[in-house]
């Protein structure tokens, strides 16, 4: 369960770096609702989000939202603390707004910041959903849960496909002429091996050209054979000796 699970972190955080350009350090925008729910599930965010994504990050929330958390009841203590360890990204309101309204803020047209955002609050969630390229970060009972993109994110990423994939057909046109072309030039690379196999059969004719080499070689041997061929006579005569015998074993009983 657990591999199934990281390996699904990996292919959304993978399809976000191809067609939107997020990269590590990840940013993760956190809200109040998330760090209320991390701290009633007794989770440490600075230790299981960069274990989950398996990634380098930066925890960041906004002043509205420190603000908007500071004015809820004594049942967020817990949270603001967590909330207040993180780097603040400027929002650039000057009235506190509600930390929702503050991050679609943030987040803008386009997410040009590559922001991962980690909240509980549903309506927020959904809003973020309508747009593309936001990665959104939840807590499901204890475990940190990256939501599986949305629509509108496969949508846009679709429309790049589409463009990229019109580039690619094009280009796979190319290759592909490219590569018959490729292919006839392997087919008379081919048709050009057989005579190098030729010239392969004529190249024993340098073995007897090694041959002509051995010759001088020969005759040296053949003067010290002129020498030996004493001693070989010697031994032709042993051998012929015994034809002999042969021979005159054979006359006598004719
Ligand atoms: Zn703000």
């Amino acid at each position: 369960m657990k591999i199934t699970r990281y390996k699904k972190v990996q292919k959304y955080l993978k399809f976000y770096q191809n067609n939107f350009g997020f990269h590590q350090p990840y940013q993760v925008l956190i809200d109040g609702t998330f760090c209320f729910a991390a701290f009633k599930e007794q989770i440490n965010i600075r230790e299981q989000l960069p274990k989950y994504l398996n990634g380098q990050l930066k925890l960041l929330t906004t002043r509205c939202v420190i603000i908007e958390t500071e004015r809820i009841a004594k049942k967020t203590h817990g949270a603001l603390t967590i909330l207040k360890q993180y780097g603040i990204h400027e929002c650039g309101h000057k009235e506190p707004v509600s930390g929702a309204k503050c991050i679609m803020s943030m987040i803008g047209n386009s997410n040009e910041k590559h922001y991962i955002l980690a909240t509980q609050d549903r309506d927020l969630q959904d809003k973020l959903r309508a747009k593309a390229a936001i990665p959104l970060l939840y807590l499901h009972n204890k475990s940190p849960t990256l939501a599986k993109p949305s629509k509108a994110s496969y949508d846009k990423a679709g429309q790049t496909l589409q463009c990229s994939t019109v580039f690619i057909s094009e280009t796979q046109n190319e290759t592909l002429k490219s590569m018959k072309k490729a292919l006839g030039v392997e087919d008379k690379v081919e048709e050009i091996k057989v005579p190098i196999k030729k010239k392969k059969t004529h190249n024993p004719n340098p073995l007897s050209c090694k041959k002509k080499k051995k010759k001088p070689n020969t005759k040296q041997q053949t003067t010290k054979r002129e020498g030996v061929s004493e001693g070989k006579v010697k031994k032709r005569r042993n051998k012929k000796a015994p034809r002999i015998i042969k021979d005159q074993l054979k006359y006598p009983p004719q």
